[in-house]
């Protein structure tokens, strides 16, 4: 049965066994491993993985996908076809630790990532097809236009490897952007740790809002008192006269940890 790619589920079938071997070497996979593939589309980078020998989990949203891949993959012991929404799934109900290797639909690939990394203790690598700006920025460093929320959320949680950069004319039907493999390597521990993630995260994405005002502005929005704001330099060592743009990963840590330290205390209104 043919199956017309639908656009509004990012389906952009790779179907290169020359891109498909790489990805699978990138992902480092083999016969021990525990493999979840988000978006196993018609099953052409599935082949590659169950080749490996791994232990297989698809996430497919697609119900007219289901069928077809239960035909070709059901009656081996090692893949499990699950029909789910990857931005749904809990990750936190799987035993043991597992790689994610996924040609993501690029519409959910931010709120995808952000989950599989609010989720991280079940995960050793994220290897990843995505637009290859949205690789570039995660992978980014400080001081430059691409660095930003994204960067430093990933960058906390994962070390970053940009691999190669895939054609368009690699995938059916072809996208109108260029591509790019990336390894995210998760940490243990963060190298500085953010005592409390949730404020850690208000904090970056409260900075990065309005990343062209300083630091002092931008953060105005978090509703701290002056006189908090005004210790900062004392406290942390950090100017808010800088950008936010100019911050390393431990830089922002280290702010929203004296920020978190003040709360209650002084903070008035912080959200
Ligand atoms: N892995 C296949 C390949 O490389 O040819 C297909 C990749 S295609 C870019 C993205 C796949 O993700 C499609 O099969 C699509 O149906 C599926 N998908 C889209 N949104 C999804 C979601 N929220 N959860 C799980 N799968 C999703």
């Amino acid at each position: 049965m043919h199956i017309y790619p639908k656009k509004s589920l990012g389906q952009n079938f790779l179907k290169d066994p020359h891109y498909l071997g790489k990805i699978v070497d990138a992902a480092q996979v083999g016969p021990r491993d525990q493999v979840i593939e988000i978006g196993p589309g018609l099953g052409h980078l599935t082949r590659a993985l169950a080749e490996t020998g791994c232990m297989l989990l698809l996430l497919e949203l697609d119900d007219r996908l289901i069928p077809r891949l239960r035909e070709e993959f059901g009656p081996r012991t090692t893949v499990q076809i699950v029909h789910a929404d990857a931005l749904e799934y809990d990750y936190g109900g799987l035993s043991g630790t597992w790689k994610v290797v996924a040609n993501l639909p690029y519409y959910i690939s931010t709120p995808i990532i952000q989950r599989l990394i609010a989720q991280r203790g079940r995960f050793t690598t994220l290897t990843l097809m995505l637009q290859k700006e949205v690789a570039e920025r995660i992978a980014a460093v400080p001081g430059g236009k691409e660095y930003g929320f994204l960067s430093v959320l990933v960058q906390y949680a994962a070390v970053p490897r940009l691999e190669f950069s895939v054609p368009a004319g690699a995938f059916t039907p072809r996208p109108k952007v260029d591509s790019m493999i990336l390894t995210l390597t998760m940490r243990e521990r963060p190298e500085t740790v953010a005592n409390d993630e949730a404020l850690f995260l208000r904090v970056i994405k409260a900075a990065f809002s309005q990343r062209r005002k300083t630091l002092r502005n931008s953060l105005g929005q978090l509703g701290y008192p002056g006189d908090v704001m005004n210790a900062v330099k004392d406290g942390t060592g950090i100017d808010l006269g800088r950008r936010a743009e100019t911050l390393s990963v431990a830089e922002f840590c280290r702010l929203a940890n004296f920020l978190g330290s003040k709360h209650g205390e002084n903070a008035e209104n912080p959200i």
